[in-house]
């Protein structure tokens, strides 16, 4: 049990593990997208200057898989600590909707959404496109002349919002990770930034490739763990 107050600012990590329960497969997992996709066939810069239609055909149907997905105890157990901690900071990896589903608000969403889409060319904002379920049959354009893609960062892509995340890191009294490999850059380093300063949590069925930076490690299924894992002190 983690006792914390509402003067706590934790910082929650989420990755794929979060989502697992509600039948988005993890990516390294059993069942995960890789084992069907090579990372550099559909995840990167070079991908997409490459094959567009194979990029989109991988995100919609990762679209498609994620739109009858729904939030499990997991994701619901953070909305309402959200309630009782105005000043939680929460900070995902998955690109779903989930977290915005149960409730939550003001997360960023590192990896970007999949719902969204940009202009590969111009600085037109990512717009909600919830119809492309299918792979389209012709890539969409941007009045500018530029390709539609995915608001996703891809590998050897730069996050979104890291000055948000660093700084709410850098001011954190908690580090809560759930769900993630402890794998995948910037995030795994996450905990190492905090490491000395504050306690930090982690959540999975497994030990984190990282597990030595955390203060400890409950051993588990998030939806199962979370919504008994806090209490709410003075
Ligand atoms: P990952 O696949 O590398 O690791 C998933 C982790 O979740 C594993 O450590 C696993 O032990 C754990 N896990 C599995 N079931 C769990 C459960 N029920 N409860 C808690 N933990 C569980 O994913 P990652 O670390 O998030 O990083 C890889 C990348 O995958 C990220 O960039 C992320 O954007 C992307 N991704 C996103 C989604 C999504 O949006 N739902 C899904 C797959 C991958
Ligand atoms: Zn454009």
């Amino acid at each position: 049990m983690l006792t914390v107050s509402p003067r706590d600012r934790p910082f929650i990590l989420t990755g794929a593990g979060v989502s697992a329960e509600s039948g988005i497969p993890t990516f390294r997992g059993v069942g995960g997208f890789w084992r069907n996709y090579r990372i550099e066939d559909v995840a990167s810069p070079q991908a997409w200057r490459r094959d567009r239609r194979l990029v989109w055909e991988f995100y919609s149907m990762r679209r498609r898989l994620a739109s009858t997905a729904r939030p499990n105890p997991a994701h619901f157990a953070l909305t309402r600590l959200s309630r009782d901690l105005p000043r939680l900071f929460l900070c995902t990896q998955n690109v779903d909707d989930l977290h915005e589903q149960a409730g939550s608000r003001d997360l960023v969403h590192m990896h970007g959404e999949l719902f969204k889409s940009r202009c590969d060319s111009c600085n037109r904002p990512p717009f909600e496109d919830t119809n492309l379920y299918e792979p389209p049959a012709e890539i969409p354009r941007c009045g500018c002349g530029g390709w539609i893609r995915p608001h996703i960062c891809w590998f050897g892509e730069v996050p979104f919002e890291l000055d948000r995340v660093y700084h709410a890191l850098d001011r954190c009294t908690l580090f809560v990770a759930i769900g993630t490999s402890g794998t995948v850059e910037p995030a795994a380093s996450f905990v190492a930034r905090v490491f000395g300063r504050v306690r930090s949590v982690y959540l999975g069925p497994e030990e984190p490739a990282n597990a030595s930076c955390f203060t400890e490690c409950h051993v588990g299924k998030a939806g199962e763990i979370l919504p008994g894992l806090f209490a709410i002190g003075g």
